[in-house]
Order: structure tokens, then sequence, then C-alpha cells
């Protein structure tokens, strides 16, 4: 469940990709459309709680779903439908990207409507900017990063990881998995590439992926850092669009 991006380099269009390239079948509910680009998000629509509801409805009645990947939501009606779901039962193994603002500065969903999902999720996905948006806390060192993995941690998802990929920790992109007790620090090294648009959605989805193959949590964090850093690093010879391209799925 995920928003639009025209250009198709992040929301619902990353994650069929991430989906079709890591072999798994992939549905799609859409919660907005977005007018977007390389360059950034030009215009939002959100779409009607009830169509979120049918399109789940839809999906749910027929495939067999095995994991949940949560994008942008929108609005905080859109939220509700989502968390009235999962609060029944119906969205499995469910992973929480909470999508809040574009790395173009375009709102694209609110703090209330992610708190109302977040106690549903099995695996939270925020970057700093995210995390420090639920915490209230700065979020930009690895220290930071695990204060706020573990608060977040404390309030409902069994597992939180806080994604550095805006984090430069001496040439390593350093992501922190709290949850089931621990905290332990993902490395992978940095890839210095423009094409970086829809990161965290690619790596969301590919938990998802990997939860719905039966992996445990940390295993799935582990091989999605990994497909992330491999999509970053196949991208970085490409030159599509002017502004922050897509990666090579
Ligand atoms: N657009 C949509 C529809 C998204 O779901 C996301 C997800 O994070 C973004 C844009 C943001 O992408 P980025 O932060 O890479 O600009």
């Amino acid at each position: 469940m995920a928003g639009s991006d025209s250009g198709a380099g992040a929301g619902i269009q990353a994650d069929l990709k991430t989906f079709a390239a890591l072999g798994a079948y992939g549905t799609s509910v859409l919660t907005a459309v977005t007018a977007q680009s390389t360059r950034g998000v030009d215009a939002v629509l959100p779409l009607p709680p009830q169509t979120v509801r049918d399109q789940m409805d839809s999906v749910l009645g027929d495939f067999d779903v095995r994991a949940v990947k949560t994008g942008m939501l929108g609005t905080p009606a859109v939220a509700d439908a989502v968390a009235e779901a999962a609060r029944a039962g119906r969205l499995p193994h469910l992973v929480v990207d909470p999508v809040l603002v574009a790395t173009s500065g375009h709102r694209l969903g609110v703090v209330e409507a992610v708190e109302r999902l977040l106690p549903y999720a099995e695996v939270a996905t925020p970057n700093c900017a995210e995390a420090a948006a639920l915490t209230g806390g700065p979020v930009g060192t690895v220290e930071e990063m695990v204060a706020a993995a573990e608060a977040l941690a404390a309030r409902g998802p069994a597992f939180v990881v806080v994604t550095g990929g805006d984090v430069d920790a001496d040439g390593e992109s350093v992501d922190v998995l709290s949850g089931g007790g621990t905290t332990r620090l993902l490395r992978a090294p940095r890839v210095d590439t423009r094409h970086n648009h829809g990161t965290g959605c690619s790596f969301s989805a590919a938990v998802a992926v990997r939860l719905a193959a039966g992996d445990a949590v940390p295993v799935a964090v582990a091989a999605a850092k990994e497909y992330v850093t491999r999509a970053l690093t196949g991208a970085q010879g490409w030159e599509l669009g002017a502004g922050r391209g897509p990666l090579d799925h």
C-alpha cells in the first residue's frame, strides 16, 4: 500500500519493481497519486479511504497474501482504514515505512497518521528525518539513531530499523535495528550516486519479501540492506532525469 510516483522511482512503482526483482508477486493498494519526477513532487492527490478499503478487500479476498508493506498513507483517514484492517488481523507480516516528507521537502504524510499504524507493525523502517519527527529528538548520528530506534520499538512495533542512508558514518551507511531485546548495527559501504530516489521504499519492500518467504526479521533486514546497496551500485552510471534518479532494480 503506497502512493504512486509518476516518475516511477519511489512509491508503489519502486515496491512492485522490488517485489519482482526478488521473485515475489506483488499486488498494489494505492493510497494517493503524486505528480512527481526525479526533480521532486509537483502535486499530491490523496485517495478517499473507501477506495483504499475497496482495494484491500479485492486483494485480500482473492490472494494468499504473505506480507504487507505500507508507504505513503496520505491522510489520517486512510491510515485509520489500514489500521482497522491490521487490528482485524488481515495484514500479515506488516512492514510500515513511515513516509512523511519527500527529500524534495514535499509533505507526503502526517505524524498522527503514521502513529495510528505503528503499533501493528512487525517492522517499522523510518529514515533519520522520519525517526526525528516521530520521537521529537534530533537524529543525525549513529548514537541518536540507536536512541530513536529503541524509543520507537517501545511504542508497539516488534522491530524498528532506523535507516542511515543520509548519515555518512566514516564512509559507511549504517542502519540501526532494535527489537527482541537487542539493538544491532548493520553496515554497508556508502554508494555515491544521485540515483537514490526510492531507497526507503525499496528497502521496506525488500524486507516484506523476505518476511513473506519466512525469514526472521534480522535476516530479512540484512538481506534488504544488501539488495538496496546492489540497486544503488547498479544505477551509478545511469543518467535518468535531471534530479534524483531511480535505483537499478
Ligand atoms: N513519493 C512517494 C509516493 C513515496 O512513497 C515516497 C517514499 O518515501 C517518496 C516519494 C519519497 O522518496 P524520496 O524520499 O526518495 O524522495
